[in-house]
């Protein structure tokens, strides 16, 4: 079951100059930092109220971040919706023949176990399943 809106990605070039420009302009701020290495990917968290911002910074010119840039410019990269079965909810959407980049979950920021969606079948929206230890 998908349960609320965990985060919304946004991709970057800067998560020094964006965070500075939300905390001046909106008032949010950088609750924390991390590096997910298997995405060549620094993230910071913005939490608002349940969900939360999550900056996208490329480490690397190589890395999935860096490419969306290049072809649509910094911006709204993703949507991650919390589901409580992340293995059952990809079952179901394989069997359904939603096709998706991760069949299996791995383990994203946060220690969450995560899952995309293939954004042909999705209308052009890059959807992360996400669950989290409660
Ligand atoms: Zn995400």
């Amino acid at each position: 079951m998908i349960e609320k809106i965990d985060h919304i990605g946004i991709a970057v070039k800067s998560i020094e100059k964006t965070s500075e420009l939300l905390s001046n302009i909106l008032g949010l701020k950088v609750a924390g930092e991390e590096i997910v290495e298997e995405q060549k990917v620094k993230v910071a968290f913005l939490p608002l109220g349940d969900s939360e911002l999550e900056l996208l910074e490329s480490t690397s010119p190589e890395g999935p971040i860096a490419r969306f840039i290049e072809k649509k410019g910094e911006g709204i990269q993703h949507i991650a919706f919390r589901v409580d079965n992340i293995e059952e909810i990809l079952e179901k959407l394989k069997k359904e023949g939603v096709r998706l980049i991760d069949e299996k979950p791995r383990y994203g920021a946060g220690g969450a176990k995560i899952a995309f969606l293939h954004p042909k079948d999705t209308n052009g929206i890059l959807v992360e399943l996400c669950e989290r230890d409660k």
